[in-house]
């Protein structure tokens, strides 16, 4: 995500996983964040369609997955599968906020003072 304002990283992948951004859990969800170069308020307006190339395999791999699970658990036993199963869904996660962070499209809301 690259910042409307100084048109430096906003974000890096690990700062947008691991912290708020320099904003608040409210405003964090409402997907603001500060730009980490310049400290602007920004805001994620869109995302680029290329994220759907990230969303729609991983939705199919989880249903595959979801489909075959029974058939994994009869042949590797219960604990193996599930722990397959935790595996999965954290690459999924880790795709998913990847996609997020990659084509996220930001915009600068006002000034680089406090709002709320
Ligand atoms: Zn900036």
């Amino acid at each position: 995500m690259t910042c409307p304002g100084c048109h430096e990283e906003a974000s890096s992948f690990r700062r947008f996983v691991l912290s708020l951004q320099g904003v608040t859990v409210a405003q964090s969800v409402q997907g603001y964040l500060r730009c980490q170069s310049c400290g602007r308020l920004l805001r994620v307006v869109r995302f680029q369609k290329a994220l759907w190339g990230f969303l729609v395999p991983s939705v199919l791999l989880l249903g595959m997955f979801a489909v075959t699970y029974p058939a994994l658990v009869r042949s590797a036993g219960g604990p193996p599968s599930v722990l397959l199963w935790f595996l999965l869904l954290f690459l999924i996660l880790f795709v998913f906020s990847y996609g997020l962070w990659r084509f996220g499209e930001l915009t600068s809301v006002g000034s680089t003072d406090e709002e709320c």
